[in-house]
């Protein structure tokens, strides 16, 4: 199949709604990555999201909409979402509520729940207003690998697999959306994302932690797989000292440091990829996946990170950059 990479015009949004009333799959621009999107209404082209991806079919997609009013079409809301969705949306944080039967079980994985967002790009929103549909779409990578925050990533990962690739250039965010489970009297963070755990406590006034049940299964499934993986090995460092010992250790394998401006100064290592200064999460979390990324296409097999503070965004940075270190 010839995969075109299109800007976001008159025409290739018409294109795009053409492939998704046929059953196709359409790649395009979030604020948070970049998604694969169907028809959530269609099973069949739903199907054609997990094949594209290789997505293990008990991880559930999220459905993206493009209008408030629409929620209760695929769900049934509760006090803490509308509050949600007051605050936050349209805006990086996806609403987990029981769904209703038009949602079709692949989509969420046969769970009795799905998830909900209105995304806060102009591009995505666009996009969705000409299908006319609700597109249910998860990060358009191959299972396992690091978002994508490009259309480059995008076609790195999907060329031959679909027809169109929306390109609405670098997304804002680069980290996937906060997942809330929002059918209780608080929230439950699912997956940390860009609306902090802080930000919800704050608004609700309260938290609920992940119940810690021995048996249970997994409430967001999909954080269980193996995610955000370089091909290379990462490991992950917080001090200068430890940085160092891990340079020399590794010193054969020519690593890629990925690190503040200041650690990489500290450490004078030149071999770097630098997202920004010390303590600027915004611009980790813009580029951590682009950088995974560059050390695959380097062959690396060693990558080496500097942790942030797992707090705020740190948190949701390191949520990944643990898993891509396959220490979570
Ligand atoms: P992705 O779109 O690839 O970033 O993955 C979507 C994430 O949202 C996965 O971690 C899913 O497990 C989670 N998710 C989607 N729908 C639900 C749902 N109904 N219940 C719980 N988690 C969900
Ligand atoms: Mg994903």
């Amino acid at each position: 199949m010839e995969t075109k990479v299109l800007p976001i015009t008159t025409e290739s949004l018409a294109e795009a709604r053409a492939i998704i009333r046929d059953g196709g799959l359409v790649a395009f621009p979030t604020e948070t990555v970049y998604g694969l999107g169907a028809d959530a209404r269609n099973a069949a082209a739903v199907a054609g999201i997990f094949a594209a991806k290789g997505r293990p079919a008990d991880n559930p997609l999220i459905v993206h909409i493009c209008d408030k009013a629409q929620v209760e079409e695929y769900a049934y809301l509760t006090p803490l979402a509308e509050k949600l969705i007051e605050a936050y949306w349209p805006g990086p944080i996806t609403l987990v509520l029981k769904k209703r039967d038009c949602i079709p079980d692949i989509v969420s994985a046969g769970l009795d729940s799905v998830g909900l967002r209105l995304p806060g790009s102009a591009a995505a929103r666009e996009f969705l207003a000409a299908v006319g549909c609700p597109i249910a779409a998860p990060s358009a990578n191959t299972s396992g690998r690091p978002s994508p925050t490009a259309a480059a990533h995008v076609a790195e990962d999907m060329a031959g697999k679909v027809p169109l690739i929306l390109d609405g250039g670098a997304v804002e965010i680069g980290l996937e959306s906060t997942v809330v489970d929002a059918r209780g009297e608080y929230p439950l963070v699912l997956r940390p994302g860009g609306i902090t755990a802080e930000m919800l406590r704050e608004l609700c006034g309260g938290l609920l932690t992940k119940p810690q049940l021995p048996t249970q299964k997994p409430l967001a499934p999909g954080m269980k797989y193996t995610h955000y993986a370089p091909k290379g090995e990462v490991l992950l460092f917080a001090t200068a000292a430890e940085g160092a010992a891990l340079l020399s250790a590794h010193a054969e394998a020519q690593p890629l440091l990925i690190a503040s401006a200041e650690m990489a100064a500290e450490l004078g290592y030149a071999d770097s990829f630098i997202p920004g200064k010390r303590g600027d999460l915004d611009a980790y979390a813009r580029s951590i996946f682009a950088a995974l990324r560059l050390a695959d296409s380097q062959s690396r097999s060693v990558i080496l990170v500097e942790t942030v503070p797992e707090e705020g965004l740190g948190a949701a940075i390191m949520n990944r950059l643990k898993k891509s270190a396959g220490v979570l």
